[in-house]
């Protein structure tokens, strides 16, 4: 069994495809345009752009220059539009040329620096409808009706601060909002919704969606969607399994003390591979097909859990997330959000791409 890795993230491109046609049904005639930032959510830009792309995709928004500059190389595909939610800063006009990318505008100073720049920089504007983080306030969204013929806005847009929860007065609020400052801008296409704001009915969609987490198989509202198929999958291998007597304690801080005889495994897949420490006694895993916890607290390179009557062996894996538990299972079990979960992901495991 030497040769098998320790720790192994499965990435299912038929899944990930799935997603995307499910995201492109629900959106309608609204383009389906793939968030790729943070590598992808953790899975890999360089293998996730090009997959989308091959099925179609031909807007891509990242938060970084950087990670446009990356893409474009990546991609080939000099016509696909880039987006990038940073903004454009100072001196940065130039990369945005030679790389063929395209700022959002998020505030008067980035406009200004736009449109006393070169003209072939098309660009976003993002007006902020309450989440207060970036964004042109709506009060200065008019000043983007005296812009200069010579520079092409393609796109306003804005983004929901409680996508997650459907129900919440918010998004209504922003909806309109969007709406009142926006309607005026005729023949700009124009896009609010995320993940979320695409399972949330037409008045969300305008012309352009752009899905981040669902892509990659989180649910839009927490908790796994049936519209959805897992996209990750992370699993790791039995190194050791040991009886405990009742008494006996587990891990640093002995934080788990056996309250009869069990029996335990230890896992290869630690904090240090993303694992978060936050699930010490908190998460489970998936083995020989029954769900059993982690015990006492998750150290850098191991993790401990009961499989007490479940004769498993050295070698044997353990579910991390995949079909079950959940991204969203394990997130909630760790009092946070997949999205965590998927961009903390480690880079010591082993990555395959199943294809298609
Ligand atoms: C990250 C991000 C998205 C994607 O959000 P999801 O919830 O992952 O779908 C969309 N728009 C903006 C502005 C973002 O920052």
């Amino acid at each position: 069994m030497s040769d098998l890795p320790t720790a192994t993230l499965e990435i299912d491109l038929a899944a990930l495809l799935h997603n995307y046609r499910a995201l492109k049904a629900l959106a309608g005639r609204a383009e389906v345009a793939p968030v790729v930032k943070a590598d992808a959510y953790g899975l890999g830009m360089a293998e996730i752009a090009p997959f989308l792309h091959s099925h179609g995709a031909r807007t891509f928004f990242v938060a970084r220059l950087e990670e446009g500059i990356d893409l474009r190389r990546i991609l080939r595909d000099t016509s696909a539009d880039i987006y990038v939610f940073d903004g454009l800063r100072k001196g940065q006009n130039a990369l945005f040329v030679a790389h063929n990318l395209r700022p959002v505008l998020n505030s008067l100073d980035d406009y200004a620096r736009w449109i006393t720049g070169p003209s072939e920089v098309v660009a976003a504007a993002q007006i902020d409808t309450g989440m207060n983080r970036l964004g042109l306030r709506p009060d200065q969204v008019s000043q983007l009706k005296s812009k200069p013929n010579t520079h092409r806005l393609s796109l306003i847009m804005s983004h929901l601060a409680c996508g997650d929860q459907p129900d919440h007065p918010m998004n209504a609020d922003q909806l309109h909002l969007f709406h009142h400052h926006t309607d005026g801008f005729i023949g700009t296409p124009k896009s609010l919704a995320n993940s979320a704001g695409t399972f949330m009915g037409r008045d969300y969609h305008f012309d352009l969606v752009r899905p981040g987490i669902s892509l990659y198989g989180g649910g839009p509202f927490g908790e796994s969607h049936p519209d959805l198929r897992p996209v990750a999958h992370l699993s790791a291998r039995v190194l050791q399994v040991r009886d405990l007597k009742a008494g006996d304690s587990v891990g640093y801080g002995a934080q788990f003390t056996a309250p009869s005889d069990m029996t335990i495994a230890t896992i290869g897949i630690g904090y240090a591979d993303g694992l978060l420490r936050a699930l010490s006694g908190r998460g489970h895993v998936t083995i020989r097909g029954r769900r059993r916890p982690i015990l006492g607290r998750i150290s850098m390179d191991v993790t401990s859990i009961d499989v007490t009557g479940l004769n498993v062996q050295t070698g044997d894996k353990a579910v991390l997330f995949g079909d079950s538990p959940t991204l969203d299972e394990q997130a909630t079990a760790a009092q946070t959000i997949s999205y965590e979960l998927l961009t903390r992901l480690g880079s010591r495991f082993e990555r395959t791409y199943k294809r298609i």
